[in-house]
């Protein structure tokens, strides 16, 4: 394309001679007769500014050095090289347009040669004046644009930091709602659970209206969340009206109720096999439409956060899982009472406090008498029952710092802190009774199963006792003399 010059001369003789030059030489000229007529296209705005101007410096209806003031000052002028025309003597022109910004001084009357030569040089200035503005407006736009960028990401940060604390699920929803609308001035902006190939859905919950949490809505209702759900991708409407998804019909709240909705995005996510998710965030009309940057910041934000939630679920995983391995290993299945690795651990520490704080610790061991005679009679499963009724009926006769433990078979333990010899064998008493007393009834009807047991006592600190073996094989002994001794019995 020929490069485009304007001439403002108020002598047609000169535009016309030198609009003739131009011409030949392949330029696009155009002319204005005067100083009003220049300043009236430069203050109109409305035609692209040419690539050069020559300017006679001595017009009728204006001075030259003024318009060129005025010219330099509009930002769309400004950087259109300006030769300047006179007659007058070329120092003193020269010195007042030169410093005012004109690019060139070219004394009339002109030589040809000299006139484009000039011409020629001051339109490659004005080129590369050009792609460096051009440049340097694409460099302001990238730094605005990294500007917004980071101011993005430090809302991201501060999004995440409130949501990585030990939160649950509905709580985070909320959290990401209000963040995200203020983040993006979203007027509506709610987190809506479905099932996979559900139409069914519940609100989560909403930034718009507190109280539409949990209430069911039904996907087809809203295209946007449907599209999301079913590609698994996030669906940008910029423009509601002119969406295929939506065609005639309005936009419908949350509520129910139409809303007056300009554009939506709806973004999926996963909360785990059987539940997905979608951020429905939408904007009014008096608002502008959302953008794909706007999408991608959503994204980043939802995307870190479900990362955040599926972590935390997996620590709680975790804690179950331990504390279900914590129970296998310190409980037996059957009673779930301690076991014996768990209760020699408690019988550890008892000991020590004992010699700490100067008190004792008591320790009874309680064996069924002929517990063999119901599995022979009435097979193991009902002996399985007895066990868990006894284990049942020791519990309730303990006290809550008692330990009650299974140690074995139809063997049970109970340590008593802070008893000595006589308060155990007081407390081992009232349990033969209670065993004695009790009628089991292994079965659903009417039949009861009567059962004694034999109970061995010994306390700790006591002579020749400086183990936790020790304290087991004296209690032992004791419950080998009450069986001894002719059973359902105590014995220290
Ligand atoms: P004693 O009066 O001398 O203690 O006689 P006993 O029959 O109670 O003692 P013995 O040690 O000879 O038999 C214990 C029986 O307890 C043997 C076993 O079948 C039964 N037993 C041990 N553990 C379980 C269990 O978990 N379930 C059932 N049903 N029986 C058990
Ligand atoms: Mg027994
Ligand atoms: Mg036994």
């Amino acid at each position: 394309m020929s490069a485009r010059i304007l001439i403002a001369d108020d002598d047609p003789a000169v535009v016309e001679s030198v609009s003739w030059v131009l011409e030949e030489h392949g330029y696009a000229v155009t002319a204005v007769p005067g100083a009003a007529a220049l300043l009236e296209l430069v203050g109109s705005g409305e035609e692209r500014p040419p690539d050069l101007l020559l300017l006679d410096i001595f017009m009728p209806d204006g001075d030259g050095v003024q318009l060129l003031e005025r010219i330099k000052r509009d930002p769309r002028w400004r950087d259109v090289p300006v030769l300047m025309l006179s007659s007058a003597p070329v120092e003193e022109a020269t010195v007042r347009t030169l410093g005012l910004g004109a690019a060139d001084y070219v004394r009339k009357p002109f030589r040809v040669k000299e006139l484009v030569a000039r011409i020629q040089a001051q339109l490659r200035v004005g080129a590369v004046l050009r792609q460096q503005r051009d440049t340097l407006r694409r460099t302001q736009e990238e730094l605005e644009r990294a500007r917004a960028d980071a101011e993005n990401r430090r809302k991201l940060v501060d999004i995440l930091h409130e949501v990585t604390g030990d939160l649950a699920a509905d709580e985070v929803y909320n959290i990401l709602a209000r963040r995200v609308a203020r983040a993006l001035s979203v007027s509506h902006c709610a987190v809506i659970l479905a099932a996979p190939g559900r139409d069914d859905a519940v609100v989560a919950t909403a930034f718009e209206n507190a109280k539409l949490q949990k209430r069911p809505i039904s996907v087809g209702d809203y295209p946007e969340v449907r599209e999301a759900l079913e590609h698994d991708r996030p669906v940008l409407i910029e423009e509601l009206s002119a969406s295929p998804l939506y065609g005639l019909r309005p936009a419908m709240g949350l509520d129910g109720t139409e809303v007056p909705v300009r554009s939506a995005m709806a973004l999926p996510f996963t909360v785990d096999s059987a539940q997905r998710g979608v951020f429905l965030l939408r904007r009014t009309r008096e608002q502008p439409p959302l953008t794909p940057e706007d999408v991608e910041f959503a994204e980043a934000v939802i995307g870190a956060a479900v990362a955040v939630m599926q972590r935390a679920q997996v620590i709680e995983t975790t804690r179950a899982d331990n504390a279900r391995l914590e129970q296998l290993a310190t409980r037996d299945p059957l009673t779930q009472l301690l076991n014996r690795r768990a209760l020699t651990e408690r019988l550890t520490t008892e000991m020590e406090r004992a010699l700490r704080y100067d008190h004792s610790v008591a320790l009874l061991l309680i064996d069924l008498d002929h517990f063999k005679r119901v599995n022979d009679t009435h097979g193991h499963l009902v002996g399985d029952a007895v066990l868990r009724d006894v284990s049942e009926l020791l519990l309730g006769v303990a006290r809550s710092v008692d330990v009650v433990g299974r140690y074995g078979g139809e063997e049970f333990l109970v340590v008593l802190p802070e008893t000595d010899d006589d308060g155990a064998a007081a407390f081992a008493e009232r349990i033969r009774e209670r065993v004695e007393a009790h009628a089991f009834r292994p079965w659903d009807e009417d039949r009861e199963l009567r059962m004694t047991a034999s109970i061995g006592v010994a306390s700790f600190p006591a002579a020749r006792i400086e183990s936790v073996e020790d304290l087991f094989a004296r209690a032992d002994a004791a419950l080998y003399r009450a069986k001894a001794d002719g059973r359902n019995r105590v014995r220290l």
